[in-house]
């Protein structure tokens, strides 16, 4: 039996089937949603049901997930975005392997190099997913800015017990190749004057990196801090250069954030989104770029809005979780 979903405010409306997602409904009729991780974890794919009966694991949430929502009857919906999907949008492309570098015990740089002429369009800040021989995905931000459009660049966490971590990435080596679609996602930053405050744990810097590239590079004066947390200062692989953006950049602040520092270490401890509560009394009319494990993110999203007066709508997130762990 199928359902009629109708977007509210628009002259769009697709079928679901019962025991569909309404995200996966929208996909089917050639329409994309926001979405990143689809487990629940994320909330990208957040929005209102405006009218209709659904099957929700939150249902006394106000925002329902549209990743995880199915239709008990017709629908009328808000999600934030939607648009027709643009069938040519993402590539699938055999990336050379330039170099892969040790940026800390647990964290590889992997520099890759599209074939000759090929280009691919993306956002700073999205991802792409690496293709593994029995069709598996495992998905990694580009930290490159979007105009090195040849190459992609990842700062890889070596999980341990991991597929990629263990079976893929100790035999990649210059010369060799990853098949690769990209790009995907959601966590892009959007126009405005608001200031930007954004949070990482670990290699969540990747595409923090980019869109912050991107963003020196166009220029502009919007305020930006950065709050990078790890366990051990070695964890923050690349500090060196948030640093060096700190000097160069007047509307620019970075914060580096160790939970189990050394005796040497006379920077900030704790956790990183404790951090940013203690130096903002108020988050209102800011914009949050989270990104990393799920249980920074979804502490930051909690203690942000419920306790720093941030819009829901104004937390945007990378959750690094991976289709190997059951989902939600
Ligand atoms: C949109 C998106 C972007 C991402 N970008 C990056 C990125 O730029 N850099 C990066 O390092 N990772 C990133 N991740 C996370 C990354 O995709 C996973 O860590 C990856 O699946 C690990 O692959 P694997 O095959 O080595 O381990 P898997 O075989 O996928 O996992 C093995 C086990 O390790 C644990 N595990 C896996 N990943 C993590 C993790 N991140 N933290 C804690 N435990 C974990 C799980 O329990 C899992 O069952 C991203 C994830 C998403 C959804």
């Amino acid at each position: 039996m199928a359902f009629t979903i109708r977007v509210a405010d628009t002259d769009i409306a697709f079928p679901c089937e019962a025991g569909t997602t309404i995200l996966e409904a929208a996909r089917l009729a050639g329409y994309e949603m926001p979405y990143s991780c689809l487990r629940g974890a994320c909330a990208s794919c957040r929005g209102l049901v405006r009218s209709g009966e659904v099957e929700t694991p939150y249902p006394e949430d106000l925002y329902i997930l549209f990743c995880q929502t199915r239709p008990r009857s017709d629908l009328e919906i808000v999600p934030r975005e939607i648009r027709r999907i643009d069938p040519g949008a993402k590539s699938t492309i055999d990336a050379k392997v330039l170099r892969v570098t040790e940026a800390a015990d647990d964290v590889r740089i992997v520099q890759l190099r599209f074939p000759p002429g090929v280009r691919v369009k993306f956002k700073a800040g999205q991802y792409l997913d690496v293709i593994l021989a029995d069709g598996a995905r495992r998905s990694f931000s580009m930290a490159n800015a979007p105009q090195q459009s040849d190459i992609a660049v990842l700062h890889v966490r070596v999980v341990p017990g991991g597929r990629f971590a263990e079976e893929v990435l100790p035999g990649l080596a210059a010369g060799g190749t990853l098949r690769v679609e990209l790009p995907s996602g959601d966590f892009w930053l959007r126009e405005g004057d608001r200031p930007v405050v954004f949070v990482a744990s670990g290699t969540g810097f990747a595409p923090i990196k980019s869109i912050l590239e991107d963003t020196f590079r166009k220029g502009g004066a919007r305020q930006m801090a950065l709050y990078w947390g790890a366990r051990r200062e070695k964890d923050l692989y690349l500090s060196g250069l948030p640093e060096k953006w700190a000097a160069q950049h007047a509307n620019f602040r970075y914060v580096p954030v160790l939970s189990e520092p050394g005796a040497e270490w006379a920077g900030r401890t704790g956790f990183v989104h404790r951090a940013v509560m203690e130096d903002y009394p108020t988050l209102a009319g800011h914009a949050v770029y989270a990104c990393g494990v799920s249980a920074m993110v979804d502490a930051a999203r909690r203690d942000f809005t419920a306790d720093r007066g941030l819009a829901a709508d104004d937390f945007y997130c990378d959750v690094f979780v991976t289709p190997a762990d059951p989902k939600t």
